[in-house]
């Protein structure tokens, strides 16, 4: 699917679960784009979720960060433009990386590589990340040096995966740097927008008697404007409580 997801869409796909945001952001992107979502760079799924924040007219994204040093909390708002404004990766990126006499190279990580770690220690984390990511034939072992030189060449091809904000502490003037989840935004965005329609379900339905389908498929102002007009005139049905005890 192309374009932005409808009303119907998000209700039909969004997962009402309690499992992680990232894996709910990730089961309605592949649902709504294919399979190829879980073979993305992290900083490419961080702007097609952003990107999706968007179409479904996500509110501006204002995060809080604790100071270090005075534990002042700063509010900030997440640069969804620039964000979004960051060149993607060529499909065939690849780092080459100085290990001993060699050059070793490795792609980027993609989603399902990330899911495979997901659990371990950040040292096996990514000495496992690197294995699967080595395009030559015999994935050499690494010294921590290597990998921390693997993982920023990995960052500066692909910028958007580390979503960090430098601040200047409003309190003490220290500086503070941000990492923003931006899955567990979005994912509030969609809980929010969810609920709103299947509460503009519910009162169009009581009020009319319409399908779920048909008041899904009405453009999002009618929708409103029908919900505006059964509240205003305080339908008896749609507040059967109303009549008890009077
Ligand atoms: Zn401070």
């Amino acid at each position: 699917m192309n374009g932005s997801p409808g009303a119907a869409d998000l209700v039909r796909l969004w997962p009402p679960s309690r499992a992680p945001a990232s894996t709910r952001v990730t089961a309605l992107l592949v649902a709504l784009h294919g399979d190829g979502v879980r073979r993305s760079p992290l900083g490419v799924h961080h702007q097609r979720m952003l990107r999706l924040h968007g179409q479904i007219g996500g509110r501006a994204l204002d995060a809080v960060v604790t100071c270090a040093r005075c534990s002042t909390e700063n509010e900030f708002a997440v640069p969804i433009g620039a964000i979004c404004a960051v060149p993607e990766p060529a499909t065939d990126a690849e780092v080459a990386l100085a290990v001993g006499v060699a050059l070793v190279r490795y792609r980027l990580p993609t989603l399902s590589d990330l899911a495979a770690i997901s659990g371990m220690s950040v040292p096996e984390g990514l000495a496992s990340l690197a294995a699967r990511t080595c395009l030559d034939d015999e994935a050499p072992e690494l010294a921590d040096g290597d990998i921390g030189r693997l993982a920023e060449a990995w960052e500066e091809l692909d910028p958007a995966a580390a979503v960090q904000v430098d601040l200047v502490c409003a309190e003490c003037r220290a500086d503070v740097v941000a990492d923003v989840a931006v899955a567990e935004f979005v994912a509030d965005e969609l809980d929010r927008t969810v609920d709103g329609l299947v509460h503009q379900v519910d009162v169009v339905a009581r009020a009319y008697g319409w399908s779920e389908d048909a008041i899904l498929a009405l453009p999002a102002q009618r929708r409103r404007r029908y919900v505006e007009l059964i509240e205003q005139r305080g339908d008896p049905s749609a507040f059967p409580l109303a009549a008890v005890g009077s």
